[in-house]
């Protein structure tokens, strides 16, 4: 019998109760007791509906507050002084780390002010984890027992599950060295916190756990030699004192070149994602012992498309051949976290592309039809079934315009290429927009009230018309400017309040595009999204956003910036296609996009941003050949869809919460760039773009924060930037849009953020 598993779910909940829940909590509107019991709910659900599939290996601890890793750090006490001093009950210290927190003195507690640890995406996905944070002083040990409460309580339930940890190497690794100790080299802390490791499983084991999923998710990256070294010593050390199955599981990509690093652990067996590389199976499993578990991942984690079934049971077939069917599992690629919950929800959908979908629940039933059937069980409707739908899709029209293709083949290497230089651009760019030194600007959104989503709500349920919405619209532009204008901004932006989210809103208006109603995915703490998905060759049927940049520019004389996706980040926060490349979906949505900059341009709007957080999270994990090829097209597709503008226009570019490499933002040639900065502690990353050769601004503040930086914090930080860019290339702007932020705290910051500003103007 081959067994099935699956390597965690979503935590939000099918109709996002746990962000209800959270939010509720953060607003004093509810208590802590209140939030544990959706949280305690939540996870009841998940594993009665993972049992009721028929899946034999299923997670706990796959539960989190706000974010996994964040839970481990807590557990471990990897908590900076700056949280501790509060003595904040575990949650709140917890949601203080991952958020920060800021609130006035009361009779019983004094004001707390502490910004939040840094967030990183995680991997080459769309989530965020909060990254680990280490200093000479940190000192670990269990502060906790969530994997063994909750182990526990899916066993009183009736379940038994595998829990999940991250484990040492790839939770060391994925962490920093804290602005007091940066010579501390994290993954140096190995011995430290092993045995707090050896305590944690040696817990489970004791409340009955016989096998846990220890996740080494940085197996598949580029892994210096003293971090592969550690594997050996991590796991002979846990493998011996733990007295609990280790399963080693890791996802996203190849993990052959570490494969010396851990052929030969001592642990029960090995996870690795057959859906991003099924050529790594040879491999793989000749670097198994004789008792050696392969857990082979055939349904995506990462996609919504359903599995194709006789390429999956393939692969299993071949793993079983190499390693016996009683050494084989089939499972996930990765957890289920980054797919929506469930497919069954959506009722707008239409039905021949709904049946090319599978979400978290479908996917359940996915694995245990794929272990059923190379169990020889009689699964012959469902695997007809599949086929009808696999071939369905592939003949289908949807997904093919002959005008796309055609219109992509004619595509010239000019189209690429602003028409000067950045020199001959700026010049011309001084005389339309005339700005100070040290303009200020932000990067496009502002609170998204609940107003705004009243209104949006009752929009799309037809409870008001399209002119009642304009209107609403147009009053929400005003307010947004005439704020602008009141605190002395320098190049305004409407506030994007007829946005729902910064993909999905294009890919709305998109041809080839699909969108759910519920297909939300955790993308940090409480903010999810719902990823469009494309199923076809995209293409623009009308102008997307000329008519708010519009009006926006005809109520004000200062300089109003358009404001648009870039076409990386579409595609990357976008349920990608299975069946073109990245590469060509990518120009298909430049070439869109194209047309968009050009009439914005025409309507009288002379600064478009133009936005591409996700440009980093694209790069393949591994160098070669693939990352060769992005670095090249990625930038490109960005020019594309910028470079048709007059030399006058100026182009902006944003980029947030990544470790950027300076050479593939100068490849975007964009006039001004802005970056998320605030949260780097590190002050030699202040160097890192100060060779950038156009104008540039490092966000100032903390956008996931409501903490509000006094003026002289903006002071000096603006003083440091001073020290080591030219004056005249810098902006002064936020981490990123507003969106998630309340208004009272955003127009103190920017408040504060503009005055600094223009005592630096003063100045020079
Ligand atoms: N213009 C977008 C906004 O301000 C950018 C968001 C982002 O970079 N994540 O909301
Ligand atoms: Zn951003």
């Amino acid at each position: 019998m081959v067994l099935s598993s699956v390597l965690g779910f979503p935590r939000i909940g099918p109709n996002r109760e746990l962000k209800k829940a959270t939010e509720a909590y953060w607003a004093g509107k509810t208590s802590a007791e209140d939030l544990l019991k959706v949280g305690k709910e939540i996870r009841a659900n998940n594993w009665k509906l993972q049992k009721a599939a028929g899946v034999d290996i299923i997670a706990s601890n796959d539960f989190s507050f706000y974010d996994q890793v964040l839970d481990l750090s807590l557990l471990f006490n990897v908590i900076p002084d700056r949280y501790t001093k509060y003595n904040l009950p575990a949650l709140d210290t917890l949601f203080a780390m991952g958020r920060g927190l800021q609130r006035p003195a009361t009779e019983s507690s004094p004001a707390v002010d502490v910004p939040a640890l840094e967030m990183v995406k995680w991997f080459d996905s769309n989530y965020h984890y909060v990254r680990p944070t280490f200093s000479h002083s940190t000192v670990f040990k269990l502060n906790g027992s969530k994997p063994v409460d909750e182990y526990l309580e899916a066993k009183e339930l009736g379940v038994e599950t595998r829990p999940v940890v991250v484990g040492p190497v790839s939770y060391l690794y994925l962490g920093k060295a804290d602005k007091d100790s940066l010579d501390l080299e994290p993954i140096s802390l190995l011995p430290k916190i092993l045995p707090v490791y050896v305590e944690l499983l040696k817990k489970l084991a004791a409340a009955g756990a016989k096998s846990v999923q220890i996740d080494e998710p940085v197996l598949v990256l580029d892994l210096p030699k003293n971090v592969q070294a550690a594997y050996k010593t991590a796991y002979e050390t846990l493998a011996k004192e733990s007295g609990v199955e280790l399963i080693l599981t890791t996802y996203f990509g190849d993990v052959r070149p570490n494969l010396d690093a851990i052929k030969g652990l001592p642990v029960a067996g090995f996870h690795y994602d057959f859906v991003r590389v099924p050529e790594q199976l040879d491999e793989v499993a000749a670097a198994l012992t004789s008792q050696q578990i392969l857990s082979v991942g055939v349904v995506d984690g990462r996609n919504i498309w359903k599995t194709d079934f006789a390429k999956a049971i393939k692969v299993v077939e071949a793993a079983k051949a190499k390693v016996g069917a009683d050494r084989v599992i089939v499972a996930t690629s990765s957890s289920l976290l980054h797919t929506p919950v469930d497919l069954a929800n959506e009722k707008k959908l239409n039905p021949e592309i709904k049946d090319w979908f599978s979400f978290a629940t479908q996917k359940l039933s996915e694995v245990v039809v794929i272990a059923k059937a190379v169990s020889g069980g009689n699964v012959e409707a469902e695997l007809e079934a599949n086929k009808k739908s696999i071939d369905a899709r592939a003949k289908s029209e949807i997904t093919n315009d002959a005008a796309v293709r055609k219109r992509l083949s004619e595509v010239s290497e000019a189209d690429t290429k602003r028409k000067s230089p950045f020199a001959a651009r700026l010049a011309a760019q001084e005389k339309t927009l005339n700005l100070p030194l040290f303009p200020t600007t932000t990067i496009g959104s502002f609170p998204q009230t609940k107003e705004i989503r009243i209104n949006r709500n009752k929009f799309t349920k037809g409870e008001i018309t399209a002119e009642e919405y304009e209107k609403f619209i147009e009053k929400e532009i005003q307010e947004v400017v005439k704020f602008q204008e009141e605190i002395g901004l320098d190049v305004l932006v409407h506030g994007e309040p007829e946005r729902n989210d910064m993909v999905q809103y294009f890919g709305e208006q998109l041809k080839g595009f699909a969108f759910t109603t519920n297909g939300w995915v955790q993308s940090y703490g409480s903010r999810y999204v719902r990823p469009p998905i494309i199923v076809g060759d995209v293409s623009r049927p009308a102008a997307m956003t000329v008519k708010e940049s519009k009006y926006a520019q005809s109520i004000t004389k200062k300089p109003m910036k358009g404001m648009l996706t870039g076409p990386v980040t579409i595609l990357r926060w976008s349920f990608p296609r299975d069946d073109l490349s990245a590469k060509e979906q990518c120009q298909q949505l430049a070439l869109a996009l194209r047309d968009e900059v050009n009439d914005l341009e025409k309507a009288g709007i002379y600064v478009i941003q133009v936005d591409e957080p996700a440009i980093r999270e694209g790069l393949p994990l591994r160098e070669g050949a693939e990352r060769a090829a992005y670095v090249q097209w990625a930038p490109e597709s960005f020019r594309l869809a910028t470079s048709g503008v007059e030399d006058g226009t100026q182009i902006h570019s944003h980029f947030c919460y990544s470790d950027l490499d300076p050479a593939h933002i100068k490849a975007l040639d964009a006039d001004v760039v802005s970056i998320e900065f605030s949260k780097k502690d590190d002050s030699k990353y202040i160097q890192e773009f100060s060779n950038y050769p156009n104008h540039i601004g490092l966000g100032l503040f903390d956008i996931h924060s409501p903490r509000v930086p006094p003026q002289d914090e903006f002071e000096s930080r603006i003083q440091s930037i001073v020290g080591v860019y030219p004056k005249q290339n810098l902006w002064v702007n936020p981490d990123c849009g507003l969106k998630t932020r309340k208004w009272d705290e955003t127009k103190r910051q920017l408040t504060n953020m503009v005055n600094a500003a223009k005592v630096y103007r003063e100045k020079y």
